[in-house]
C-alpha cells in the first residue's frame, strides 16, 4: 500500500471485513498499473493515504455477501468461483446524475484504489490479495479465450477507451446521412500510451476511413503500427500546418470519395482524440480538429497547466469538445467484447510483463519508464 507519496508501497496484513448485501469477496489474480496509479504514488495528486492502489483488477470471487446474489451486468446471478473484472466505480443508482446516465459521476461515487485504508471502503485496491466489491458495481464475467493479464486493462484503459468510441459515435450520429459511420472518416490519436492504443484497436475495428497515431517516442510509434491494423504513426511535428495535415490526410481524401467532384480539401481530422495528457498536446488537439468535428480530451487526469487557445478556430471551425473521464457499464461490455475478439487480441497481448506483487516497487518502476505500456502485478 502507499504510505507516502513519493515513498516505496509496503506490504502489510490488512483485515478482510464482513460483506454487507450485494457485495463481493474477490481473490484479485491480475492487477495492471495505470498512469494515474502512477500519479498518485509519485504525489502528483491529492490522494488520502494510506491507501491501496490497483483500479485495472482481474479475479475471482472468493465470497458472496448475504441476502440474493448480487448480479453480472447482464443480470445472471453471481456464483463463487466466477472469473471477472468490475467496474471502475461504484455508484448509488439514485442520485440526479446516477438517473441522468452518469453512474460514473454519481454523488456517492466509491472508486476502486482511490480510497484511504480507514475508510468503509479501504479494502478496495488492486494490489492486494483480496478486493471487496460493492453493490452499485458493473460486473463483467470473463471468457475463458481471455487471460487474465490480457483482462487487466479491460477496466480503466479499454472501458475509457470504450466510452470515448461511443462519444464520438453520438457526436457523429448528429451529422449527415450517415449518421454515427465511422468508415468516411478520419481520426488521429495524440498518445501512444495504452488508452491512445485502445482508442485506435476499437476505432479500427470500427473500420475509420483513415487512423493517424502522433507520439514522440518512435518504439511507441512502432508498437503502435505493430498493434493497430491500417494505423499511420506519425511524430507530432514543432508546428502543424495545412501541408502537414494534408500529407496524413491525402491519400485516404481520394479513397473514401464517389468521384473527382467529391474530392473537397480537408481542413483536419473529422475526430480527434487526446490521449497523452501533456500540456502541449491540447491546443494541438484543437488545431487539428477539421470543421465540424470532434474533440475528445481524455488524457489529462491530473492538475495541468492553463493552455491558450484560438477561441475563433473553434467557433467558426464548429468544433465539438467533449471530455471523456471513466465509462458507463455498456462501455467495460464493449472492453471485455473487444480484448477478446479477434481485433482486439493485440491489444491485450501488450498487456505485461507480470510481477509477483512482492516486487511491486519494481514493477511500478518499471511503469514509470516510457517504454512501459501496461506492467501487470499479481498476489
Ligand atoms: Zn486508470
Ligand atoms: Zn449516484
Amino acid at each position: 500500500m502507499l504510505v507516502v507519496p513519493g515513498q516505496p508501497l509496503e506490504l502489510q496484513a490488512v483485515p478482510v471485513p464482513a460483506l454487507a448485501e450485494g457485495e463481493l469477496l474477490v481473490r484479485v489474480t491480475a492487477c495492471s498499473l495505470c498512469g494515474s496509479d502512477l500519479h498518485t504514488a509519485h504525489g502528483r495528486r491529492p490522494h488520502p493515504v494510506p491507501t491501496i492502489l490497483g483500479h485495472e483488477i482481474v479475479g475471482r470471487i472468493a465470497a458472496l455477501g448475504p441476502g440474493p446474489a448480487p448480479v453480472c451486468v447482464s443480470g445472471r446471478p453471481l456464483a463463487v468461483g466466477e472469473r471477472i473484472t468490475w467496474s471502475v466505480c461504484a455508484s448509488c443508482g439514485r442520485c440526479d446524475r446516477c438517473l441522468q446516465g452518469m453512474p460514473q459521476k454519481c454523488r456517492q461515487l466509491v472508486k476502486y484504489g482511490h480510497s484511504a485504508l480507514r475508510s468503509p471502503h479501504g479494502l478496495s485496491g488492486g494490489l492486494a490479495d483480496y478486493v471487496q466489491v460493492f453493490a452499485g458495481t458493473a460486473i463483467v464475467p470473463l471468457p475463458d479465450t481471455l487471460t487474465d493479464t490480457a483482462a487487466a486493462p479491460a477496466s480503466c484503459a479499454v472501458a475509457t477507451a470504450a466510452a470515448i468510441v461511443r462519444t464520438i459515435r453520438q457526436q457523429l450520429a448528429g451529422f449527415g446521412p450517415d449518421g454515427g459511420s465511422l468508415a468516411t472518416r478520419s481520426a488521429v490519436v495524440l498518445g501512444g500510451g495504452m488508452l491512445g492504443l485502445s482508442v485506435a484497436s476499437l476505432l479500427a475495428a470500427g473500420g475509420v476511413g483513415r487512423l493517424v497515431l502522433l507520439d514522440p517516442v518512435a518504439d511507441r510509434r512502432s508498437r503502435a503500427v505493430a498493434t493497430v491494423p491500417g494505423l499511420v504513426a506519425a511524430p507530432p511535428p514543432p508546428q502543424i500546418d495545412q501541408a502537414w495535415v494534408a500529407s496524413l490526410l491525402g491519400p485516404a481524401e481520394a479513397d473514401r470519395s464517389d468521384g473527382a467532384d467529391q474530392r473537397f480539401e480537408a481542413d483536419g481530422f473529422d475526430v480527434v482524440v487526446e490521449a497523452s495528457g501533456a500540456a502541449t498536446s491540447i491546443p494541438a488537439a484543437l488545431e487539428l480538429t477539421a470543421t465540424g468535428g470532434t474533440c475528445i480530451l481524455a488524457g489529462s487526469v491530473s492538475p495541468t497547466p492553463g493552455i491558450a487557445f484560438d477561441p475563433e478556430r473553434v467557433v467558426r471551425r464548429q468544433v465539438a469538445i467533449h471530455g471523456v473521464h471513466n465509462y458507463r457499464p455498456e462501455d467495460l461490455v464493449t472492453a471485455v467484447e473487444h480484448l477478446a475478439s479477434p481485433a482486439g487480441g493485440p491489444l491485450g497481448a501488450l498487456a505485461g510483463p507480470v510481477f509477483p506483487i512482492e516486487r511491486v516497487n519494481e514493477a511500478m518502476a518499471l511503469a514509470a519508464t516510457p517504454e512501459a505500456l501496461r506492467v501487470v502485478v499479481t498476489p
